[in-house]
């Protein structure tokens, strides 16, 4: 069992498997002038599964896979199936924004997948289109509908709220959920810079006292905070001594950081 220095017991870990997307949310990824990872900087099946097999021996028993869009990366299936074998992960998901679940919801079922979250913003195909930058809303309603299909459930909804939202497209979200029964959060718009981030409602992040998370990132970061610039490299500390030194160095409560973009560390 893994209790840190504030006597939170950790269980969750959120591993983002890319910085790529194919959308370009305006609050998450910049229009242009993207850096991406170069290929080698990023984490292998390998090595993303010997930090989850290290960290479920510290403790771990929720593992949640995130990114940029962990559908575009190569070979996911097949990296669930992998992380799936391993003994001791009791809830296995996926933060996705849907736009390949029509594809990729039974594969990923069969291969072990418990159940994912699905981001929506709004159910309105302009808006849709603005706030990704170019998405298509038919294809999230695909996909939302093929996970179903496919048990990938409870099905929640990630719904970003925040000053600059009109209130409508959250609405239109809660009002899709209740027809559909399917669960919606809302995420309120967080600033990293500014260290502005608040509790998800209907969700367990950004509640300090209470959070029971480490993060890998997609170049094998481990970050005991989003909130905070602390990280551990597993490649240059082993995973054992990445994840012992980010618990215990996880902060008390976040702040702001550096970073401005959430995509490079897994929402
Ligand atoms: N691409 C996947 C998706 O969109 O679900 C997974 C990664 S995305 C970074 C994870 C979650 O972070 C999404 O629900 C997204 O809405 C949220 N997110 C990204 N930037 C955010 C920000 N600045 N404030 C609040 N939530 C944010
Ligand atoms: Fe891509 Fe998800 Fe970020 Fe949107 S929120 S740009 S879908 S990673």
């Amino acid at each position: 069992m893994i209790i840190d220095r504030f006597g939170r017991k950790i269980t969750y870990l959120r591993v983002s498997v890319t910085d790529r997307c194919n959308l370009r949310c305006v609050y998450c990824m910049p229009a242009e002038g993207l850096k991406l990872l170069r290929h080698e900087d990023i984490l292998s099946f390998e090595e993303v599964v010997e930090v989850i097999r290290t960290a479920v021996d510290l403790g771990i028993r929720k593992v949640r896979l995130t990114g940029g869009e962990p559908l575009v990366r190569r070979g996911i299936v097949e990296l669930v199936r992998a992380i799936a074998a391993i003994d001791g992960i009791e809830d296995f998901g996926m933060t996705t924004n849907g736009t390949l679940l029509a594809e990729y919801a039974q594969p990923l079922a069969d291969a072990g997948l418990h159940r994912v979250n699905i981001s929506l913003d709004t159910t309105d195909p302009d808006r849709y289109r603005e706030i990704t930058r170019g998405g298509e809303i038919a294809r999230v309603f695909a996909g939302i509908e093929a996970a179903g299909k496919a048990g990938l459930t409870p099905i929640k909804l990630n719904c970003v709220v925040g000053k600059c939202y009109p209130e409508v497209d959250a609405k239109s979200v809660k009002e899709f959920g209740r027809s559909t029964g399917l669960e919606v959060r809302n995420i309120h718009l967080m600033d990293f810079e500014a260290g502005r981030f608040s509790v998800v409602e209907g969700g367990s992040g950004g509640d300090c006292k209470r959070c029971n998370r480490l993060r890998l990132s997609s170049e094998g970061a481990i970050r005991p905070c989003l909130f905070s610039d602390i990280s551990f490299s597993v490649r240059e500390l082993g995973a054992a001594q990445a994840l012992e030194r980010a618990v215990r160095e996880k902060p008390e409560a976040g702040g702001a950081c550096k970073h401005n973009w959430m995509h490079g560390i897994g929402g």
